[in-house]
Formats: C-alpha cells, sequence, structure tokens
C-alpha cells in the first residue's frame, strides 16, 4: 500500500468519477517505497488532454505538454502534472519519439517507461500496479530497464545516464544486461544534450553511492564528458556532499584548465566553473602551503574550496596533513581574513587623507602585509606599516 497525499487522492476520484483510470505514477511511487521523500506526484490517467479540461472545468489547467498527453493542474498553488497514458515510438535520433499515441492502458504506459523502479503506479486507493517487479527489484537493490535493456538505452541515451544517476542516488546495481548495455552504447551519449549530460552528473555525483558507481562506469562517464581520461581516487563515504567539490573530485587527475573546459562544454553556469575550477587549482599547492600561503588562498578562494582541496589532495594520495593542521589552527585564531577585517577601514584610509583607488591598493597592501606576517592586525600596527608600503600606494589623490 501506498500513502497518497490527500490532495493527490482527491483529483484521482475526479477522474475516476467521470469514467477514466487515474494513478500516481514514476518517482513519486518509487521514493515512496524506499521510504524517501517525494518532491512531486506526477499523475496518469487514460483521458486526453480534452478530456482532462472538461472534467477539471472551471480550475487552471494549464497545456504544458499538450502534444505529448500533458497538462498541469494547479491547485492551492500546487502543480500537479497529469499525463495521458501514451505508447512512444520511433527514437531515430537516440533521444526522443517520432511518434506519441494516447491509449486506454495503463500497462502500455508502463511499459515506455525507462526502468521497473520508475514502472509503478498507484491507484486512488494506494493499490500498486507493478507489471515488471519494480517492487522486487527495489527491495533486492536491482536497476533494471522495462523490457529488452539494449532497445531501451538505444532508444533514448539519456536513459543512460538516468541509470548511473538512480544507481548512485539510489544505491541500486544495474542488473547483467542493464549494465552490459550501458558500455555497449555508451557511445550514443553524444546525441544528448550537453545541458541534460551536466543536469544527470550533477545529481549522480551527489549520490551516495557516486564513487562506487563512477568507478564500475567510468567508461560511461568518458564518453559523457569527452577528455576525462584519469578515473578520480576512491571516494569515501564522509566526502562532503558538495556540488562543486564532487566535480572537482570527478576532475582531480586533470589541470585546472581541463577542468575549465570540461564544464564549459557542459555550458555549467560561472559559479559551478570557479568553484570547481578553484579547487583543482588548489590541488597541487595545498600540502606544502606555508601559513602565508594559506591565508592567501583562504581569502582568494574561501574556506570550502581550500578545506575540499586538502581533503581530494589527501585522497590523491599526497600528505597533506601538516597543511590541514595550519588551516585548522589558522581559522580558530586569526581574525583577519578579508580586507572587511583589516583593523583599519576605508574610512580611516579617507580620513589619514588617501583617496579613490590609493584606498583600496592600500588596503589589498596591509592585507598582504598581514598575511606575510610583516605586521599584526591592529590599527596601530597597520599605521605604522603605511610608511613601508611600496610608494605608488601612498599617494594622496
Ligand atoms: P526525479 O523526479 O527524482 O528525477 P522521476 O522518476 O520522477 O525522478 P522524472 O524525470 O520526473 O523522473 O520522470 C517521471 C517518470 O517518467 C519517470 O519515473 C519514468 O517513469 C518516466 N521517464 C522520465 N524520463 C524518461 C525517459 N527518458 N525514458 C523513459 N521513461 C522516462
Ligand atoms: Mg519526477
Amino acid at each position: 500500500m501506498i500513502h497518497l497525499p490527500p490532495s493527490v487522492r482527491v483529483i484521482l476520484q475526479q477522474l475516476e468519477q467521470n469514467g477514466f483510470a487515474a494513478y500516481a505514477v514514476g518517482g513519486c511511487i518509487r521514493n515512496s517505497l524506499l521510504g524517501l521523500p517525494v518532491h512531486d506526484w506526477d499523475l496518469t490517467t487514460s483521458a486526453t488532454p480534452e478530456e482532462m479540461t472538461a472534467c477539471f472545468a472551471g480550475e487552471r489547467l494549464l497545456p504544458t505538454g499538450i502534444r505529448h498527453g500533458t497538462m498541469t493542474l494547479l491547485r492551492d498553488g500546487i502543480p500537479y502534472e497529469i499525463t495521458t497514458f501514451r505508447r512512444e515510438s520511433g527514437y531515430i535520433d537516440h533521444r526522443r519519439p517520432d511518434r506519441v499515441d494516447f491509449v486506454r492502458d495503463l500497462r502500455e504506459d508502463l511499459l515506455r517507461r525507462d526502468f521497473t523502479a520508475n514502472a509503478m503506479a498507484c491507484d486512488s486507493t494506494g493499490r500498486l500496479s507493478d507489471p515488471f517487479g519494480g517492487q522486487n527489484d527495489l527491495r533486492l537493490h536491482i536497476l533494471r530497464c522495462v523490457g529488452d535493456a539494449e532497445t531501451r538505452l538505444k532508444e533514448d541515451a539519456l536513459r543512460i545516464l538516468r541509470a548511473l544517476r538512480f544507481a548512485a542516488c539510489y544505491d541500486l546495481t544495474p542488473e547483467p544486461q542493464t549494465e552490459k548495455a550501458l558500455f555497449a552504447l555508451c557511445d550514443t551519449l553524444a546525441a544528448v544534450s550537453r545541458e541534460r549530460v551536466l543536469q544527470e552528473l550533477r545529481r549522480m555525483l551527489c549520490g551516495k553511492s557516486a564513487g562506487e558507481i563512477t568507478s564500475r562506469f567510468f567508461p560511461v562517464l568518458r564518453a559523457a564528458v569527452p577528455g576525462l581520461m584519469h578515473e578520480p581516487p576512491h571516494l569515501p563515504s564522509d566526502f562532503p556532499n558538495d556540488e562543486s567539490l564532487r566535480f572537482a573530485w570527478l576532475f582531480s587527475g586533470h589541470t585546472a584548465s581541463e577542468a575549465e573546459s570540461f564544464l564549459h562544454a557542459l555550458r555549467a553556469e560561472n559559479r559551478l566553473r570557479r568553484q570547481v575550477t578553484a579547487t583543482v587549482s588548489l590541488l597541487p599547492q595545498v600540502p606544502d602551503a606555508s601559513l602565508p600561503v594559506l591565508r592567501r588562498q583562504l581569502a582568494e578562494y574561501g574556506e570550502t574550496a581550500l578545506r575540499g582541496a586538502l581533503r581530494l589532495s589527501a585522497l590523491c594520495g599526497q600528505d597533506s596533513a601538516d597543511a590541514q593542521t595550519a588551516l585548522d589552527h589558522l581559522l580558530e585564531n586569526e581574525t583577519c581574513f578579508s580586507v572587511r577585517d583589516l583593523a583599519l577601514s576605508g574610512a580611516d584610509l579617507l580620513a589619514l587623507g588617501f583617496r579613490g583607488t590609493a584606498i583600496g591598493e592600500t588596503q589589498r597592501q596591509l592585507l598582504e602585509a598581514v598575511f606575510s606576517g610583516r605586521c599584526v592586525n591592529t590599527r596601530e600596527s597597520l599605521l605604522e606599516e603605511i610608511p613601508h608600503l611600496p610608494p605608488s600606494f601612498k599617494t594622496l589623490t
């Protein structure tokens, strides 16, 4: 029995009362059976979009994917996607069906779905429909394609990455036929848009079995990220579940500029590119970093990237224990990590006669003086340091 939220039950009952079959389906059923939170309840019905329109007359029903049978019902501000049972065929481009037909039978609809764990549905009473043994596969931690694995992955190459993502997130092992097809068909990943590859990778890398799946399916990942050559080190289970650190881990055998070009090719946003590249570029430097160097790196890259780099460099076999201890000590005992923390503010410098860009430049020089240990972060010590700064920074303009 699946426990449906009352709002979902009411929608299913409304469709049933109008003579249609209706179910909650896919990820919501999988997550319910795994005891995990459900983010959205996708519904499937024998009603066509026109029939849904009649059934929900007077309500906000948006034609979000009407050609493929998907309507979105907005109730109490919550969107519910309702899709007509459908059969898909064609898939000439390894990505999308050339033909979608509405059907009246739930089994046909479940048949088009990718994995047995995603091909289960539940009616308004909570009764499960599971024609392909998804519940049993979940119990055994198995990921299995619906039908012939090679045929199904060939139809839509995105399923290859979805497989790795589901396996990593839900701790599932692809059964032998599915595993074989994942390797055999990885070249078809070229048909998947870079954005979708990135979207799946981000979720896969944050899954609890990301380490095992990456090492087992590294050739598939190489096909997903052209140029990726070096397998990352073993990923301990307590490695931070931070997206940019996980990417840095995946790219840890590569240079920062290679990491940057992988993420550029995957159309990653600037923030992710910056964070990952920062961590990867720190990797070779951190193990022997002196205190002044650690202070500069902390100011430039931030604590997350620096700690991540230290952790990663240890995974890569470098001895970073001293730098780790130094960083802990520094964070515990020091108070000046950026110009904002200086005991002499911009306003103070203005009062001393500094103008324009000389203010910011002087602050940066003072911060560097603190970092390198030439002075300490007190007003007196900083004031004493000012006459020793390079002449250009003392210019009163
Ligand atoms: P999540 O929402 O956590 O990503 P999900 O299983 O709900 O997981 P969706 O992408 O929302 O995944 O898709 C909903 C359902 O549609 C899936 O459970 C699956 O049954 C089906 N589905 C989605 N994408 C595909 C695909 N590429 N091939 C076959 N079936 C798919
Ligand atoms: Mg979903």
